[in-house]
């Protein structure tokens, strides 16, 4: 087996531009409440006051654009509607014009299986989805219907450089474990932990294998409860099933609010089980840091198989350890406090799952695990 080329893939955890951060945007939608809070934070905040689409990303830019291909978990509906969806602690929405944020940064998927996507119901849902796609952004996990929330969304990845080197296609798929009330919508795509479950995931990633064969596929889902350092058993187990029964290559993991460990769970296989909050106006819980997060970068290798079959192979994982503030997100020094607080973690919560390479520091200051041995 021999590797041609590689491709960088960007994973971010949750990316929450609504409420106070819609309000900072030139354009948003009408909330009277929030609109107060902002303008009083600006009368201090000089930053706020200059406030734009590329913003929220800080000084990961560059390194965000620099890949090939990035994918997130989209916290929020991207919505004028004004219904609430009943009975929910938080309705996050953003204007649609600002989906132009997300081109900033040449976001490639956004999850929408997640608590926040059917937050002003149904139609807000909708015009979300038609948002995405007007902007060219993929998406999965909610859709117009029940087959786009199934997915997969077949995400493109362009080799165009030397000669013999080939375009690939990649399959990627969104589930949320909660809201439990957003079962019974057909086009919200709903998991549990159950055997019926299970049968329903192995039934539509090997029906996505029957249509075209992908050269890598991606489950990316929200799951677990808030405020946990390690997932449960029964979630270990499922990203177990989704690598042994499924053929799943990456397990991209988010929703905890904080970073969690990484399993390298089979060479050329791995499961981010939380990647964190990247960007939101969120209140600190401070115990847990929820203001620190990282950006997830995976290298895949194109490995040659045949002449005719290509596959492309989780090689190595960099986690650049990053800090919300004053909605931004910056990356970390390595003479921060707060990066050697990070990569702690990561590392420590890597090894309780059993990861056996132990990861090294990078010369950028990332955190390297090594997935492969070349
Ligand atoms: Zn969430």
């Amino acid at each position: 087996m021999t590797s041609t080329r590689s491709f960088q893939l960007i994973f971010l955890g949750d990316v929450m531009l609504g409420r106070l951060i819609d309000q900072c945007f030139p354009t948003h939608v009408h909330e009277l409440s929030e609109g107060r809070i902002v303008e009083q934070l600006k009368q201090s905040d000089a930053a706020l006051r200059s406030y734009g689409l590329a913003s929220p990303w800080g000084d990961t830019l560059p390194l965000l654009r620099s890949a090939d291909l990035r994918l997130i978990n989209l916290e929020t509906s991207a919505t004028c509607h004004s219904i609430k969806w009943p009975n929910k602690v938080f309705n996050y929405r953003m204007h649609p014009a600002n989906i132009e944020a997300l081109k900033v940064a040449r976001i490639d998927y956004a999850s929408l299986a997640n608590n926040h996507t059917l937050d002003f119901g149904e139609a807000g849902l909708a015009e979300t989805v038609k948002t995405l796609r007007s902007a060219g952004i993929h998406s999965a996990g909610a859709g117009l219907t029940r087959e786009e929330a199934q997915g997969p969304a077949k995400v493109p990845i362009e080799a165009n450089s030397r000669d013999g080197d080939q375009d690939h296609t990649i399959d990627v798929f969104s589930a949320s474990d909660h809201p439990q009330d957003w079962a019974r919508v057909p086009n919200f795509h709903f998991i549990d932990y159950s055997s019926a479950t299970k049968s329903h995931l192995h039934r539509i990633i090997n029906q996505s294998n029957k249509i075209s064969k992908s050269s890598l596929k991606i489950f990316s889902i929200h799951w677990g409860p808030n405020y946990s350092w390690k997932p449960s058993e029964e979630i270990r187990d499922l990203a177990h099933f989704l690598i042994d029964e499924c053929e799943i290559d990456i397990v991209h993991g988010h929703s905890s609010h904080h970073v969690q460990g990484v399993e390298q769970y089979k060479p050329g296989k791995i499961i981010i089980y939380g990647c964190g909050d990247f960007v939101d106006d969120y209140a600190l819980t401070s115990g847990y840091r929820n203001d620190l997060s990282a950006v997830w970068r995976i290298t895949v290798n194109d490995m040659k198989q045949a002449p005719d079959k290509h596959d492309l192979v989780p090689t190595k994982l960099e986690v650049f350890p990053s800090r919300i503030k004053d909605f931004q997100v910056q990356l970390l020094n390595k003479k921060d406090n707060d990066h050697r607080w990070v990569c702690d973690k990561i590392r420590t919560l890597s090894q309780d799952l059993g990861s056996t390479s132990s990861a090294f520091l990078g010369e950028e200051g990332q955190l390297v695990f090594e997935l492969y041995d070349k």
